[in-house]
């Protein structure tokens, strides 16, 4: 297969080597629900972000109409945190990064309900929400994304709302595009980047990079500089693509490894970022603190089993290892896989065909297979990307990459950037259509 075939065949959605034959061309081809398949039984789904969406069309396209799907979220819209970077410099807008929930209503037969769970009860197999009703599942499957570390932080109110981390899309991300449009051409943008896991790997130096590219495309802002503070010993994804990004296309980026934050004195002006390299001044600090699992999970120390702040699951039915009928996917899962949204697809397609098969009685898959695909923006109008395709090892019970592992493109090109809107497309549409 030629290489875009490749990531189109990926973006697609498929989580290879699964059980359900034939849930990628129904996919393609338009979808048609299948009556009762032998699955019977009600499944709660917690979150309707990448993951959980995805989970929720495929119980039903896969397990029929006797799989009852109840989706759980407080939002009545999604907001992609996907292309979201792009929405800092102006090329996206929010409203074109929504998705609504109603194709999955009324052509899934999912039952939607617009608020938060607010605790499991595990042995009662129920969940409550926000307005005090209650929700019994057979099987429950938690996809609530992540939460943050507080940032130690000094300074008025007022200051310290300026430091944002813009990294669930909303409203810091439109905060963040404000301040960097009132930049001037003798501001610093600082971008802080945790230790991992964070979610998207790449994401962090994506967003350098095309706060870079808009700094010196814009008149007003031309020779301001993007300094990256990254808790990391080096660069987590694209090693070469970054590095060559920032040192010949964007000359106006400085990368400091290893700068720990200890505290950021936020003021109104000029804010001051404290860490364990150095302090650091500059006009808009982007601080993106620590990750761990959405609070559902982390309120639940049982659950949260891999150091108080992921789940432990099983990757072949991503079923907590620790609480029976409780399968978790996505960002808040810990595995060997990325925190990313194209994988958070794909996992949530394996959950979906072992909890159908596990509704009938049946063993799941032994051998599944996921991808993650993800291309980034280097400027307004060139891409870069990477691919990986995962497959299940029975020796560790961990997927591995296959073949050569991460594979990366040779360049970043327009050829690419154009690639990248189709990729993404694709795989809204596979989420939320
Ligand atoms: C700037 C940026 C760029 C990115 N670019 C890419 C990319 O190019 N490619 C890629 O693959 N990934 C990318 N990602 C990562 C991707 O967005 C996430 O990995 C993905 O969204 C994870 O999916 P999820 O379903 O686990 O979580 P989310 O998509 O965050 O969804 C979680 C949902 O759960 C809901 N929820 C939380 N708690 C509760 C509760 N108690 N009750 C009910 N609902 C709840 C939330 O409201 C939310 O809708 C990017 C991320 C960022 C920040």
């Amino acid at each position: 297969m030629q290489r875009r075939d490749f990531l189109h065949y990926l973006s697609a959605g498929a989580a290879l080597g699964m059980m359900a034959p034939f849930g990628n061309l129904l996919a393609a081809t338009g979808p048609t629900m299948p009556g009762n398949t032998g699955a019977n039984g009600r499944v709660v789904v917690i979150g309707g972000g990448m993951a959980g969406t995805t989970v929720a069309k495929y119980l039903r396209l896969w397990g029929g109409t006797g799989v009852q799907v109840t989706l759980v979220e407080p939002n009545p819209t999604y907001i992609s945190n996907i292309f979201s970077n792009k929405v800092l410099t102006g090329e996206r807008t929010l409203t074109q990064l929504s998705y609504k929930y109603g194709t999955l209503t009324s052509k899934y037969g999912v039952k939607l309900i617009t608020k938060s769970v607010v605790a499991i009860d595990p042995t009662g197999q129920q969940v409550l929400l926000n307005d005090g009703s209650k929700l019994l599942y057979d099987r429950l499957v938690i996809a609530p994304g992540i939460d943050f570390d507080a940032l130690p932080m000094s300074g008025t109110a007022a200051a310290q709302a300026k430091v944002v981390h813009a990294w669930k899309a909303g409203v810091q991300t439109t905060s963040l595009q404000s301040q960097i449009k009132a930049m001037t051409k003798t501001d610093t943008f600082i971008l802080t980047i945790p230790a991992k896991p964070y979610r998207c790997p790449p994401g962090p130096y994506e967003r350098a990079c095309v706060v870079a590219d808009y700094l010196t495309r814009t008149a007003k802002t031309k020779g301001a500089k993007v300094l990256v503070l990254d808790a990391n010993p080096g660069i987590q994804a694209e090693v070469e693509n970054f590095t060559y990004a920032f040192k010949t296309i964007h000359k106006n980026i400085t990368y400091v490894p290893n700068a720990v934050i200890s505290s950021i004195d936020a003021t109104t002006s000029i804010s001051k970022v404290n860490t364990s390299v150095g302090s650091f001044s500059g006009k808009v600090v982007n601080a993106i603190p620590p990750h761990k699992a959405g609070k559902i999970i982390t309120d639940n120390p049982l659950l949260a089993s891999v150091g108080g702040r992921w789940a432990g699951v099983n990757v072949l039915s991503y079923e907590s290892n620790t609480v029976p009928n409780i399968h978790v996917i996505g960002d808040a899962a810990a595995t060997t896989q990325p925190k990313a949204g194209h994988i958070a697809n794909a996992e949530a397609k394996v959950c979906a065909d072992a909890i159908v098969h596990l509704l009938r009685g049946e063993a799941v898959n032994p051998s599944p297979m996921t991808n993650s695909a993800c291309y980034t923006p280097i400027t307004n109008t060139t891409a870069s990307w990477l691919s990986v395709v995962y497959r299940y090892d029975p020796a560790t019970g961990t997927m591995l990459p296959t073949g050569n592992g991460v594979t990366e493109s040779s360049g970043i090109n327009k050829d690419n950037h154009e690639e990248m809107l189709k990729w993404f497309s694709n795989l809204m549409s596979d989420t939320f259509a």
